[in-house]
C-alpha cells in the first residue's frame, strides 16, 4: 500500500519468455495463439486440442479480509509456481483486474512479490480490452434501448421501470444515481438511471459463465433490461440487438494467455468482483486450462462466504466443475484484526488477538466442509510475522485437525509455494473433490436458499426482506424466476451484512433490501445491507501517487 511496494519494480526486472514459448509450455498450439505484442495473448479455445480427462482442479479461497486484502491472488500465483516446481504441469486461471480499485485503495490484482502474473503493468491496465468490450456492450444496450423509446416505443417500454443500468469502469459515485433525457423531445424521454462499476454487470457474468458464443448469444438475448407498461418483460432479444452484442464481445470471449514470474501459463479471463457479483473468471478459461493442465490453480475473490460460495453453487453449477481441493489463505495480521487489533497495530506481536481472530478462520474451515470438500489453510507469510505468531496459527490448526502450511510465495516465489502444495497433493490424493456437492436446491425457491446460505454459511438467525425486496420477490414469483440460483452481494469484511461486525457473529439477520433478476446470466442477485454496486473513491486514491516515465514505463502501481 506504500510507494516503496515492490510489486512493480519486480515485474518490470523480470526476464519474460516470448508468449510463443509460454503456449507451448501450456500445450497451445500456434494455430490457436492471437499474439498481442510480445508477453499476451488471446488463445482461440476451438483450435486447441481437448483431452477427454479434465485435470485437477484447486480452488484458492481465504477467511474475511482486511480492507488491504490477504494475498490471495499472490498466493493462487506462488501455489501454480510451486506446482511447477514439484514437476506437475499447472496453470492458473485469473481474474482480470478492475481500474476501479486499481486507481482507488486496493490495487491491482496481479499477485504480489516474486508470485505475480506478468507484465502486470499491461494486465493491472487496459490489458487485452476486455473490460473496454464489456462495458460498450452494455452501454450500446442502453443506448438501443433509449432509441426505441424515442422512435415511437413499439415494444412499450414503461420508462419508470427500465432496470438496464449504464457502466463505467472507474468507481464514481456521483453517476450512481442521474436523470438523463433532458433538454427537450430531440433529446430522448427523461428517466432517472444510474451507473454501476463493469464488474457488477450482467454482461461480464454473462461473459464469465458462457461456455461458448453460441450459450454467450442466447444468454445475451435473455437479459431482462425493462418491464412494459403492462408489467411484462422486455428482453435484448425483443430489442432485436442480441446479433449486434454479441459481435461486439466476440474477442473478449477469448482466454487471455499470460504467464507467472516462474513461467507457469496463466490464463487471465474476466473479472466480476465477489461481494457486489458472482466474482469468479471465466469458465471457458478454467475448462481451457484444466483441459490442458494435470493441476489447475483458481481464485474466487475474498472468502469462502462471497466467491468460493459462489463458484461452488453458481459457477460449479453451470459448468459441470468439481474442484478437487480448496485453500483458504489465511494471514496473522487478518487473524489479529478478527481478533479485536486495530487496523494501525496489526504490525504488533499480539498472539491473544490471533488466537481470537482464529474464530473467524474456522467458520470459513466449517463453510468449505460443508461443500464437501477439505480446505487446506495456506498462512501467507508477511514480514512483519513473528515467529510466535506463525506457529501459534499452526498449533491452532494441528488441534483443529485442519491441514496447514506456511506459504513464503510473496519473498521467495514457488519455492515458498511447496509445502501448502505438498499438502494440497495429499487430499487430492485422498478423497479430493468425491464428495462435493452444492449447497443449497434453487427449486426450492429464492427465499429458501437464501435462508440456506444466510443460516450455513453466515451464521445468520435468518433472513428479513426489506425496502423493495418483498416486492422484487412478489415480481420473481409472477415471472417464474424465483427457481434460480441466487448471487448474494454483501460486504466482504464481515460475516454479516455489517463490515464492523468482525470474528465469527452469531444469530444475526440477513438484510435482503432487493432482488434483481439477471436472467442472462441466470440468477438473482440479493443486494443486502448497504452494499453499492458503485462503489465510491477513498480520500486518498491510489491515482494519486501513479505517473507515467519518459520512458511510457509506469510509476506507482501496486
Ligand atoms: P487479494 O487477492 O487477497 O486481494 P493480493 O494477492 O492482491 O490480495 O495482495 C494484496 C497486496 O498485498 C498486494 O499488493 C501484494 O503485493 C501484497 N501482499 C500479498 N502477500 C504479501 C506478503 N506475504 N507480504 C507482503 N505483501 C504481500
Amino acid at each position: 500500500m506504500t510507494l516503496e511496494n515492490p510489486d512493480l519494480a519486480i515485474s518490470q526486472a523480470a526476464e519474460l519468455l516470448p508468449i510463443t514459448e509460454v503456449a507451448r509450455r501450456a500445450g497451445i498450439p500456434e494455430q490457436a495463439l492471437i499474439p498481442y505484442g510480445r508477453d499476451k495473448a488471446k488463445v482461440e479455445v476451438s483450435a486447441v486440442p481437448q483431452r477427454a480427462e479434465p485435470g485437477r482442479l484447486v480452488l484458492v479461497s481465504a477467511m474475511s479480509p482486511t480492507p488491504a486484502g490477504e494475498g490471495k491472488s499472490t498466493v493462487t500465483v506462488g501455489l501454480a509456481d510451486a506446482f511447477t516446481l514439484l514437476g506437475t504441469r499447472a496453470m492458473v486461471a485469473l481474474r482480470e483486474p478492475s481500474l476501479g480499485p486499481v486507481m482507488g485503495m486496493k490495487g491491482g490484482a496481479a499477485g504480489g512479490g516474486h508470485a505475480q502474473v506478468a507484465p502486470m503493468e499491461d494486465i493491472n491496465l487496459h490489458f487485452t480490452g476486455d473490460f473496454h468490450a464489456i462495458q460498450l456492450a452494455n452501454n450500446t444496450i442502453a443506448a438501443l434501448l433509449d432509441n426505441h423509446i424515442q422512435h415511437g416505443n413499439a415494444l412499450d417500454i414503461d420508462p419508470r421501470r427500465v432496470q438496464w443500468k449504464r457502466v463505467l469502469d472507474v468507481n464514481d459515485r456521483a453517476l450512481r444515481q442521474i436523470v438523463i433525457g433532458l433538454g427537450g423531445p430531440s433529446q430522448g424521454t427523461p428517466r432517472e438511471d444510474g451507473f454501476d462499476i463493469v464488474v457488477a454487470s450482467e454482461i461480464m457474468a454473462i461473459l464469465c459463465l458462457s461456455t461458448s458464443l453460441t450459450d454467450l448469444r442466447r444468454r445475451v438475448g435473455d437479459i431482462v433490461v425493462a418491464m412494459t407498461r403492462s408489467r411484462e418483460p422486455v428482453t435484448v432479444r425483443e430489442l432485436g440487438i442480441d446479433g449486434a452484442i454479441t459481435l461486439l464481445l466476440r474477442d473478449a470471449m477469448k482466454p487471455n494467455l499470460v504467464q507467472t514470474l516462474g513461467g507457469t501459463p496463466a490464463l487471465v479471463h474476466g473479472g466480476p468482483f465477489a461481494n457486489i457479483a458472482h466474482g469468479c473468471s471465466s469458465l471457458v478459461a478454467t475448462r481451457l486450462a484444466t483441459s490442458l493442465a494435470d493441476v489447475t490453480v483458481t481464485e474466487a475473490g475474498f472468502g469462502s462466504d462471497l466467491g468460493a460460495e459462489k463458484f461452488l453453487d453458481i459457477k460449479a453449477r453451470v459448468g459441470g466443475l468439481r474442484p478437487d481441493a480448496v485453500v483458504l489463505v489465511a494471514t496473522v495480521r487478518a487473524l489479529k484484526r478478527h481478533g479485536g487489533a486495530a487496523l494501525d497495530r496489526l504490525e504488533d506481536e499480539d498472539v491473544e488477538a490471533l488466537q481470537t481472530g482464529t474464530a473467524n478462520l474456522r467458520r470459513h474451515v466449517e463453510n468449505i466442509r460443508r461443500f464437501g470438500l477439505e480446505p487446506v489453510v495456506a498462512v501467507n507469510r508477511f514480514p512483519a510475522d513473528t515467529p510466535a505468531e506463525l506457529e501459534a496459527v499452526l498449533a491452532w490448526a494441528a488441534r483443529q485437525g485442519v491441514r496447514a502450511a506456511v506459504a513464503d510465495v510473496w519473498a521467495r516465489g514457488g519455492e515458498g509455494g511447496t509445502d501448502v502444495a505438498r499438502e494440497l497433493l495429499a487430499v487430492m490424493d485422498g478423497r479430493g473433490g468425491e464428495d462435493f456437492h452444492h449447497l443449497y436446491d434453487p427449486q426450492d425457491g429464492i427465499e429458501a436458499s437464501l435462508t440456506r446460505i444466510a443460516q450455513d454459511v453466515y451464521g445468520a438467525r435468518g433472513i428479513q426482506l426489506t425496502d423493495a425486496a418483498p416486492a422484487a420477490l412478489r415480481r420473481l414469483q409472477r415471472n417464474g424466476w424465483d427457481r434460480l440460483p441466487v448471487c448474494v452481494a454483501k460486504t466482504q469484511y464481515s460475516f454479516s451484512d455489517d463490515a464492523s461486525a468482525l470474528g465469527a457473529p452469531q444469530d444475526h439477520v440477513l438484510h435482503v433490501r432487493d432482488l434483481v433478476p439477471r436472467i442472462g446470466a441466470g440468477f438473482v442477485v440479493a443486494l443486502t445491507g448497504s452494499i453499492m454496486t458503485m462503489p465510491g473513491l477513498p480520500k486518498q486514491p491510489a491515482a494519486l501517487r501513479m505517473d507515467v516515465d519518459e520512458q511510457g514505463r509506469a510509476v506507482g502501481l501496486f
